[in-house]
């Protein structure tokens, strides 16, 4: 069964919880269902729907917000899986200063890049080739972008992710 999206009395994604817990949530008079999975538990002798999407009924405050983990799925989403020289489709990551040059492996450094140019590239800077970058590289935030980049992300999700910010539907 799949994991649920819990959001915040305000929409805001929150995280994944596994589907009993969901169901708990709901049952409990904690949460409400606001998109269902299509399969039924029976708790407490009634049937229940088991959420995919639920909405806390009180507002939960977030202390911090962590950054986004770098992942080859959560750099094709952030770059709307098009390569990041020629606008092409990616399948590959790219390390604009290349790592020989010192190039670290951080958010403002990583960029997707179709197969070609990261051939064509190889060892060398954007600066050595004449290549214009399409796309300045960032660190995404918000937890909308967490829960993307764990790559589990459900598509009855997606409009709820996409409000806060997150791509999705792509990778
Ligand atoms: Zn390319």
């Amino acid at each position: 069964m799949p994991h649920a999206l819990v959001l915040n009395a305000t929409y805001e994604p929150l995280g994944v919880v596994a589907p009993r817990r969901a169901v708990v949530l709901v049952v409990s008079g904690k949460a409400v269902t606001l998109e269902a999975t299509g399969h039924v538990v029976h708790s407490v002798g009634a049937s229940v729907s088991v959420p995919s999407v639920l909405r806390l009924c009180r507002h939960v405050r977030v202390p911090h917000r962590a950054g986004v983990p770098l992942t080859r799925r959560a750099v094709f989403a952030r770059d709307g899986g098009a390569c990041a020289y020629c606008g092409g489709q990616a399948t590959s990551i790219d390390h604009v200063v290349p790592r020989s040059k010192g190039g670290a492996h951080v958010w403002d450094n990583v960029v997707s890049a179709c197969e070609r140019c990261n051939r064509l590239k190889a060892d060398r800077t954007v600066a050595d080739l004449g290549w214009r970058m399409r796309v300045t590289p960032r660190q995404p935030v918000g937890i909308a972008w967490r829960i993307l980049s764990t790559g589990r992300a459900e598509e009855a999700w997606w409009p709820y992710l996409a409000a806060f910010g997150a791509e999705v539907g792509i990778a």
